[in-house]
């Protein structure tokens, strides 16, 4: 039987009180999950620049939800969130998504998208403003960024992202210039939303997310660069990165539907699976797969541990953390 990787989660969470208030804008983050339920084509008044806001699936869902995700645990953590859609069917244009973070004086925006289809869950960019960044204009005419001061921090930011991207997501992140050309969209090389802010702006791609622990993971990342790109005390603690072993007796899927969670243990080897909640046995299951389902009684973070037993004996424990919510 060939040997399944498997990922021991441990999501070392914030809790942080909620009750910590924002002071000035050093805490408000925008978040901005990409595109728009329905497409909307606008000539931007003060730049000329045509902007195209268009759904496209199944990245919209994905999007949205990795920023809620993000949201529940910046919240937490004391920072002010603001969402340039607050539903999944909202259509906003790009001067409405940035008139929110430059009217907020936020601390920094960021722009949240996953691939459509053509990308698979390896693929990671991060785009940062720079001041050789521009799109056309409808009279042809090329519009620069021009704020260096924020371009700079924009592109210090955008190494404090890579670096923590690539520890939780586990996978390569580059920072590079993005390409407009081509894609029926106004010419250039810099997201329009990061070119008309005023504030720092960062545009993080993802490929599309195979499940919902891969969701998790890229608002844990963002979570993690975020708190170290925008301080705040008491400094939250950080998301801890996936270690990652090698397992022939046992997989685990979590599910996070609301407060509800069901771990399943699909087993090809097992003779047995223990699950235990925050030290305490609460389930053994001898028929595959093996699951155990709970309804959390408060928010709290959870310890999980799963101890499979083969047939001869030998065991293979998990252990990993959740928040419930
Ligand atoms: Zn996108």
């Amino acid at each position: 039987m060939a040997a399944l990787l498997v990922a021991v989660v441990i999501l070392i969470a914030l809790v942080s009180p909620p009750e910590a208030k924002a002071e000035g804008n050093s805490r408000v983050i925008v978040l901005d999950p990409g595109h728009s339920w329905t497409s909307i084509t606008t000539i931007d008044p003060a730049t000329n620049i045509r902007d195209e806001e268009y759904p496209n699936h199944p990245e919209i869902e994905n999007s949205f939800d990795v920023a809620q995700r993000l949201k529940t645990m910046l919240e937490s953590a004391g920072y002010t969130v603001l969402m340039t859609k607050t539903n999944l069917h909202d259509s906003v244009t790009k001067r409405q998504r940035v008139d929110l973070a430059d009217n907020a004086h936020a601390a920094l925006a960021v722009s949240i998208h996953t691939s459509g289809h053509t990308f698979g869950v390896d693929y990671g960019q991060i785009f940062v403003q720079r001041t050789d960044g521009y799109r056309v204009s409808q009279s042809g005419k090329k519009v620069f960024f021009a704020l260096p001061d924020v371009a700079a921090t924009s592109a210090a930011y955008g190494q404090i992202f890579q670096t923590e991207r690539r520890k939780i997501e586990g996978k390569e992140v580059v920072v590079k210039v993005n390409s407009y050309s081509g894609r029926g969209l106004a010419d250039g090389n810099l997201a329009i939303v990061q070119l008309w802010s005023t504030v720092p702006w960062l545009l993080c791609e993802g490929g599309v997310p195979k499940s919902d622990l891969d969701r998790e993971l890229y608002a844990e990342s963002l979570f993690n660069a975020i708190v170290r790109c925008v301080p705040i005390d008491p400094q939250p603690t950080l998301f801890a990165p996936l270690p990652r072993l090698s397992c022939d007796a046992l997989t685990t899927a979590i599910w996070r539907a609301g407060t509800r969670y069901t771990y399943t243990a699909a087993t090809v080897k097992a003779a047995s699976v223990k699950f235990y909640l925050d030290g305490v046995l609460k389930r053994t299951d001898y028929v595959a797969p093996f699951t155990w389902s709970v309804t959390p009684t408060k928010r709290a973070v959870r310890a999980i541990k799963i101890v499979a037993t083969a047939a001869n004996g030998n065991t293979t424990t998990q252990l990993f953390s959740v928040v419930c919510q």
